[in-house]
């Protein structure tokens, strides 16, 4: 597939001069219309929602870089919007690389200002009982004993259900802080840039590159290349502290030199920060109101991805609302939530075993077996393989500690022994128990 670059269609949204106040009323209130917002909006409206909604946000603009990329296939309402898709990537370092294809499944990117253009002027063109309000940023959030009151900076509004998609500085990341269990920064910053002369290989997308510094934690660097000139190269890395912008800028010249040259031109610079925690975000903050996307826990917690948990969570959310059901509160089977403490505990206690566990997931693990795994949809035996795969004693040691974590958290809060273990032996998948019982053995 060839890339084009796209025409940026950014509305910019005017609005309406603060007047007096009188309450609005609406059925449903989306609080924060970036990718889970406007997907909840999108899927609504898609299933036929008839009652009235309202979807606000601060931002006025929508055109902040950003890409999401998800192995999983994409709703077939999205696939207009995927930019990019690769068949083909590669995991190494100085000593080894592996590079994998699939048959099955790509690799597709979205470009996150494509697909706010997409929908905005979808909506402008559409008679819907759906109002979109930019520049509304919301101040207070009250629940009465029959509606939610929000206040914002224009209006106060009244609703049955609100859906809350801000994270930024949210209270609901400090309280999960505060909490204890682990809570890694995976931070990140890259550019697209563009070489007058054909550098890179178009067809295969590195996922992670870790001849970088490895100043601390885990640092690799990610090539997504759009055409044999042009891609984006970022650096990412997983701490316990927020990476230094000048350590992400120093990682991605830096490679960028030794590996393509310095005649490149930066086009545009994607940056980011993304909790990796093993602390559950709520997804209730209230009886009518939910919390949704990165806010509402929908981010793997063992790699930051969510674009993927926020279709499942936003669309099976818009069902029920349709199908007047209960509303779903979990985005994914609880046995990733152990794979993942596991993963996190172990990066946090020692980071390099963390790189080498990655270079032998894609190593040892068949292409297929190792999507599913990462987009919440292994089998059993995919589970074993990526279990199989990992090194035994990082890992061993890693589960037993987060089985600890958790027994000590259950063990707090129910106030005895019996019922935190039973709660949590019971929770546990099948195949997690056997990687617990393999890790004991050893
Ligand atoms: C640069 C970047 C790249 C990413 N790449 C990927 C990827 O490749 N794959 C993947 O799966 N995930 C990726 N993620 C993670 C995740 O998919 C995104 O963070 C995604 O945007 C999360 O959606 P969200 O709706 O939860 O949060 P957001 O998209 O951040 O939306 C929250 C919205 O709330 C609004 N808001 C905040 N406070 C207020 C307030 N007081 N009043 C009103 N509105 C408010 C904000 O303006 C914002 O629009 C990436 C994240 C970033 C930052």
């Amino acid at each position: 597939m060839q890339f084009e670059e796209r025409t940026l269609n950014v509305l910019n949204f005017k609005t309406s001069p603060t007047r007096e106040r009188s309450v609005k009323k609406a059925d449903i209130l989306i609080l924060g219309a970036g990718c889970a917002g406007t997907s909840l909006a999108h899927y609504l409206e898609d299933f036929g929602y008839a009652g009235k909604f309202v979807l606000l946000d601060n931002r006025t603009k929508f055109n902040r870089e950003q890409r999401w990329c998800s192995w999983a296939q994409m709703p077939e309402s999205f696939l207009p919007l995927v930019q990019k898709t690769w068949q083909e990537w590669t995991v190494g370092d100085e000593n080894r690389s592996t590079v994998q294809t699939s048959e099955n499944y790509s690799y597709q990117q979205i470009y996150a200002p494509d697909f706010f253009a997409h929908f905005h002027t979808r909506w402008q063109s559409l008679e819907t009982p759906f109002e979109m309000c930019p520049g509304e940023r919301v101040e207070r959030i009250e629940e009465k004993r029959d509606c939610v009151e929000v206040t914002t900076n224009r209006e106060t509004r009244r609703a049955n259900l609100v859906f809350d998609a801000r994270h930024q500085g949210s209270s609901n990341l400090k309280d999960v802080k505060e909490k204890g269990g682990i809570f890694l920064h995976q931070t990140f910053l890259g550019w697209k840039i563009r070489f007058p002369r054909a550098v890179f290989n178009e067809k295969n997308a590195t996922l992670m590159d870790f001849r970088t510094a490895q100043i601390e934690g885990v640092n690799f660097i990610y090539v997504l290349p759009y055409s044999d000139r042009e891609a984006l190269v970022e650096s990412t890395s997983f701490s316990g502290n927020h990476a230094v912008r000048l350590n992400h800028l120093n990682a991605v010249t830096t490679y960028i030199s030794e590996n393509f040259g310095d005649d490149y031109e930066i086009k545009a610079e994607e940056s980011g920060e993304l909790p990796m925690t093993t602390a559950k975000l709520p997804s209730k903050s209230g009886e009518r109101i939910f919390n949704i996307g990165v806010a509402g826990g929908a981010a793997r917690p063992s790699s930051g991805y969510a674009f993927h948990r926020i279709q499942r969570q936003t669309s099976e959310i818009a069902r029920a609302i349709v199908r007047r059901e209960k509303i779903p509160s979990t985005c994914a089977p609880r046995k990733y939530d152990f794979f993942d403490a596991v993963f996190l505990e172990a990066v946090a206690r020692n980071p390099g075993s963390a790189k080498n566990s990655f270079l032998r997931m894609f190593e040892k693990v068949a292409p297929d077996s190792l999507i599913r795994f990462l987009t919440d949809e292994s089998t059993r035996a995919d589970d074993l393989a990526v279990i199989s795969a990992l090194p035994k004693t990082a890992f061993g040691a890693a589960s037993l500690q987060s089985l600890w974590r958790k027994f000590a958290a259950g063990n707090q809060k129910d106030g005895k022994f019996g019922a935190s273990h039973g709660t949590l032996h019971n929770s546990l998948d099948e195949s997690a128990r056997r990687l617990v019982a393999r890790s004991v053995e050893r």
